[in-house]
C-alpha cells in the first residue's frame, strides 16, 4: 500500500527532525507525572534509566520503588523520558488510531474511517478525502490500528484531541503541545506552549523555550524542511544521486539556512546508505549480467567455441560492468571498483559446468585444476565432522581410480591387439575421437553454451571467487570414460566415451 508508506514516512520524517530541541527534559530526580497505558498515572522520581527497557523510579506519594517499562507508558511520556536522556529515536512510535481496512472483491484495499453506512453503500474517509463504496463490491471489513496521519487530517485530529483532553493545567497544555509537534502543527504547538508559560511560568522553562524556538524555526523553514523531506524520500527509493544533488543544491543556494546542520547530517547518512546499497546491488546485478553477456556471446552466429570463450574472457567483464552500471545508473568506474575490491561482498553462490564441453578446455591438467587440491583441503580442514567434504573426497578418489583403471585396460587392450603404441604419460587423457571442439559447440544447446561460457569466465576472471571446483560423472559412461561392448566373437571390447572422450568427468565450478 503505497499511500500508507508515504504517510508513515512523512510522519517519521517530521519526528526525525525533532530530537535536538526536545532533548534534555527533566533533570535527574525531579518528580514527573507518567501516564500509563492502563489509564492511571504515577508521580515518580527517576532513579535509573535504561534506554532499552525503561526506568527504576521512586513513587513520590509513598516512596516505593517501581520498575516501569517504556511499553507500559503512554507513548508521549516514554518518548519524553528518553528525550530527557538524549535518546529520541529517529522513527518514534506513531500515534495510533482505530480505523477500518476494507478489502474489495477486486483485491484492492482501502484503509480509512467509515463515516456513513447505507443499505447498499458505505463511505470511507481518509484524511480530507472520501470514497463511496458499494457494499456488493466489498469482500471484507476489518478493524485495524493505523498511524493517525494515515487516516486523519492533522487539524481534524488536533480538534478531536483538544475536545477529549480539555486542557487546564500547564502539564495538559504541555502534553498537547507535544501531540501537536507529532502532527507537525507548529502554530498549534506554539499556542499551547505559550499557555503553559502563562499558567505556570516556571514549568519546564528551559524546555519550553527550546520548543518554542524550534517550532518558530520549523515554521520559518517550512520550505527547506519540505526539500529535506523530498531528499530523504528520494534516498528511500534508492535514488541516492538525485537525493545528494538536491541536498548539494540546497547547501550551495542557502548556505545560511537554519537547517544547514540537518542537511549536512542527511548528506552523510545518504552517502553511507548509497555506499551500502552500491556494494549489494553491484554484486547482485553483476552475476545477472554475466549470464546475459554469456547468453549473447553463446547466441552469436558463425562463432566457434574458441572465439566465443575468448570473447567472454577478454570482453565479458567489461560488458558486464557496463550493463550493471547502466542498470544502477552509476559510473562504470564505481562498479568496476566494487567488483575488483578483494573485500567485496559475495553473491549467493553461482554454479556452472563445462558439461559435455569439458574435453575442449585443452589439457587434462587444466580440466583437473583445483580439483584434487580442493578435496585434500576439504579433508584437512574438516577431518571429523565434514561428511560432505569426505564424500567429495571419496568421490574424487573414485574418479581417480576409475581413470587409472581405464588407462591400464587401454594399455592392455593395445598390447593384446599387438599394435605397438607410443609410450604414454600416466593419468587420464583426452581420447582422439569425434566430435571436434567446434562440432560439439555447434550441437550444444543454448543453456549448455551459457554454462560453458560462465564456467570459462569464472575460471579466467581474477575477481571471481571460486568456492569449489567439482567433478560430476559423465552421464553417458557413468564416469568410466569408456563404453564396453562384446564383439562378434563374444570378446569384451570398449571404445572411448564419445561424450567425455574418456575423461569420465565434467568440470564444474561453484563461485561468487
Ligand atoms: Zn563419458
Amino acid at each position: 500500500m503505497k499511500m500508507d508508506i508515504g504517510c508513515r514516512f512523512a510522519f517519521a520524517l517530521l519526528l526525525s527532525v525533532a530530537p535536538r530541541a526536545a532533548a534534555g527534559t527533566n533533570p535527574d530526580g525531579a518528580p514527573e507525572v507518567i501516564r500509563l497505558k492502563v489509564g492511571t498515572e504515577v508521580v515518580i522520581e527517576v532513579l535509573e534509566f535504561d534506554e532499552a527497557k525503561g526506568v527504576r523510579a521512586r513513587r513520590v506519594d509513598d516512596g516505593a520503588l517501581l520498575d516501569l517499562t517504556f511499553d507500559q507508558m503512554v507513548a508521549e511520556d516514554a518518548q519524553r523520558i528518553r528525550a530527557g536522556k538524549g535518546y529520541l529515536p529517529d522513527e518514534p512510535e506513531p500515534v495510533l488510531v482505530d480505523a477500518m481496512r476494507v478489502k474489495l472483491m477486486g483485491g484492492e484495499e482501502f484503509t480509512g474511517i467509515i463515516v456513513e453506512q447505507g443499505n447498499e453503500t458505505l463511505t470511507l474517509r481518509r484524511g480530507t478525502q472520501t470514497w463511496p463504496l458499494k457494499r456488493a463490491g466489498v469482500r471484507s471489513i476489518t478493524p485495524v490500528q493505523v498511524d493517525a496521519l494515515e487516516v486523519y487530517d492533522g487539524e481534524e485530529l488536533y480538534a478531536q484531541e483538544l475536545a477529549k483532553r480539555n486542557p487546564r493545567l500547564a502539564l495538559d497544555h504541555y502534553n498537547l503541545a507535544l501531540f501537536c509537534e507529532s502532527l507537525q502543527l507548529w502554530v498549534r504547538a506554539k499556542e499551547h506552549l505559550a499557555q503553559v508559560t502563562t499558567i505556570e511560568p516556571g514549568f519546564k522553562a528551559t524546555i519550553i523555550d527550546g520548543k518554542i524556538k524550534r517550532a518558530t524555526l520549523r515554521l520559518e523553514s517550512g520550505e527547506d524542511s519540505l526539500l529535506l523531506g523530498k531528499a530523504q524520500r528520494l534516498a528511500q527509493r534508492d535514488n541516492y544521486d538525485a537525493a545528494l544533488k538536491a541536498v548539494d543544491d540546497f547547501l550551495e543556494k542557502k548556505p545560511g539556512s537554519a537547517l544547514r546542520a540537518e542537511f549536512e547530517k542527511q548528506r552523510r547518512l545518504i552517502a553511507v546508505s548509497r555506499e551500502k546499497w552500491l556494494k549489494q546491488e553491484v554484486i547482485v546485478h553483476f552475476f545477472k549480467y554475466a549470464e546475459r553477456v554469456a547468453r549473447t556471446v553463446a547466441g552469436e552466429k558463425e562463432i566457434g567455441v574458441k572465439q566465443a570463450r575468448q570473447r567472454m574472457e577478454l570482453e565479458g567483464t567489461t560488458l558486464i560492468i557496463e550493463a550493471t552500471s547502466k542498470w544502477l545508473k552509476v559510473p562504470s568506474g564505481e562498479v568496476q571498483a566494487q567488483w575488483e575490491d578483494p573485500k567485496r561482498l559475495t553473491a549467493s553462490p553461482h554454479y556452472a559446468s563445462y558439461g559435455a564441453g569439458t574435453f575442449t578446455i585443452g589439457s587434462v591438467e587444466q580440466i583437473q585444476k583445483g580439483l584434487v587440491a580442493q578435496a585434500e583441503t576439504a579433508k584437512k580442514a574438516d577431518p571429523a565432522a565434514g561428511n560432505a567434504g569426505a564424500e567429495q573426497g571419496d568421490y574424487l578418489e573414485k574418479i581417480k581410480k576409475i581413470l587409472e583403471q581405464k588407462k591400464k585396460e587401454a594399455d592392455e587392450a593395445a598390447k593384446n591387439k599387438g599394435k605397438p603404441k607410443a609410450p604414454q604419460k600416466r593419468g587420464p587423457e583426452i581420447a582422439d575421437v569425434p566430435p571436434t571442439d567446434d562440432e560439439w559447440w555447434a550441437t550444444a544447446s543454448s543453456d549448455e553454451r551459457v554454462q560453458y561460457l560462465m564456467a570459462w569466465w569464472a575460471d579466467h576472471d581474477p575477481h571471481v571467487q571460486i568456492m569449489k571446483v567439482g567433478a560430476t560423472a559423465c552421464p553417458q559412461c557413468a564416469g568410466e570414460g569408456l563404453i564396453r561392448f562384446f564383439d562378434r566373437n563374444g570378446d569384451n571390447k570398449f571404445v572411448p566415451c564419445s561424450r567425455c572422450k574418456s575423461l569420465g568427468i565434467d568440470r564444474t565450478l561453484r563461485f561468487h
